[in-house]
């Protein structure tokens, strides 16, 4: 079986550190790895309308953020198909017919989906079209027979929903749907990386995130003014490494080569750690470190943006021709899906002469 990637981002704001060091740096070495035969990275336009079904210039304006993003990172378009979305119609139409298989108490269950309508102040008035974007989401995956989903920890949820959806589709209708894998960060704190102000996740919507694209200036002032211990007042008191969002930081982006370079002083990071739990560690210092290893990360991949926002046009031409291949890949399951689903009248020759047999018995 062909291997096969999809995954992507809603187009709702620039991509940050929790995209980078959750997905988007995965993609990339996957990408240069050689070891798939397709990958499918989608700017999710469709679903971000799913809670911004008013602010559609917030969406349009952000697609070619994400794209740059995407390119500055170093996905290529040689290797990987980038696309948009909303220009694959067949993922809409999956999409109503996988409503068929799920229940709304299935939808309501789901945990990532409950936090976000909390986070997002819907209560009651959810939109239908956000409670079910992962059928959506289930459409997009299975599409482009894709077997590994590389994402966040907070996909999870939708990945499950979207094997339960491909093993009912294939129980009812016959083999038709692939099966996915999700492919979470090896890095536990990668996973789900907290945002500045300490709170559970960097996300776009929480307004917490250290954007890649952030000059460098933006990125230390963020830094320098990130959560950490709150009881560490003194530099002398012991300081506590729990929910201190400095310190999942360095869990995220740390090697022991950083030592060498830019603190010499510890050999790695449980020498700095113990020294922080001890007391007579101050915050500034940690973050002066954290600082020096995130901005020798940003620092290409924000040369490559400064470069590629001179071919805007450029750019939309490569996420034209890969929404036209996407579209191909699509239409081709979409046939296969009407087919194993007995909606593809015309093409079936055997429906139309057993019929006509039929009606010119009953007729003689
Ligand atoms: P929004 O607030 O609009 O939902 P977001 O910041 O949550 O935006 P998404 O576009 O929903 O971003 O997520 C894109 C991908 O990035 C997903 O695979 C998700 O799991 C991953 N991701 C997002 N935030 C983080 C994070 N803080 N840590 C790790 N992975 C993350
Ligand atoms: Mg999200």
């Amino acid at each position: 079986m062909s291997k096969i990637i999809l995954t992507g981002d809603r187009p709702t704001g620039k991509l940050h550190l929790g995209h980078y060091v959750g997905s988007l740096k995965r993609r990339v070495e996957l990408q240069n790895s050689g070891e798939y035969d397709k990958i499918f990275i989608m700017i999710a336009d469709a679903q971000a309308l799913t809670d911004n079904a008013d602010n559609p210039e917030k969406i349009r304006q952000n697609i070619i953020e994400v794209a740059l993003d995407y390119l500055s990172c170093g996905l290529d378009p040689a290797k990987s198909t980038l696309f948009i979305q909303s220009q694959i119609q067949e993922l809409t139409e999956l999409s109503f017919y996988y409503m068929n298989l799920v229940t709304l108490s299935r939808l309501e269950r789901n945990p990532t989906v409950k936090t976000e309508i909390k986070m997002r102040n819907f209560e009651t008035s959810i939109p239908v079209g956000f409670l079910t974007y992962p059928i959506s989401q289930a459409a997009d995956i299975t599409a482009f027979k894709a077997t590994t989903v590389p994402v966040g920890e907070d996909q999870l949820p939708m990945i499950e929903q979207c094997r339960e959806i491909v093993r009912r589709f294939n129980f009812i209708y016959g083999d038709t749907l692939v099966e996915p894998e999700a492919l979470i960060p090896q890095n536990e704190v990668c996973c789900r990386l907290p945002g500045t102000d300490g709170k559970a996740k960097m996300s776009k919507s929480l307004g917490n995130c250290i954007y890649l694209s952030d000059s460098a200036d933006e990125v230390r002032t963020k830094i320098m003014s990130m959560f950490t211990d709150p009881n560490h007042l003194k530099i002398t008191d012991p300081g506590s490494l729990e929910g201190n969002a400095v310190f999942t930081y360095l869990d995220a982006f740390c090697r022991d080569e950083h030592f060498e370079r830019f603190l010499p002083e510890y050999a790695n990071l449980d020498e700095l750690k113990g020294h922080y739990q001890r007391g007579g560690l101050g915050d500034v210092k940690v973050k002066k470190f954290l600082n020096a290893i995130v901005q020798e990360e940003l620092e290409p991949i924000r040369a490559r943006r400064k470069e590629l926002e001179k071919q805007i046009p450029e750019i939309y031409d490569i996420l034209k021709k890969g929404s036209e291949v996407a579209r191909a890949a699509a239409a081709d399951t979409m046939s296969e899906v009407k087919a194993a689903m007995k909606i593809n009248y015309f093409d079936d020759a055997a429906l139309i002469a057993e019929q006509a047999a039929r009606f010119a018995e009953k007729s003689e």
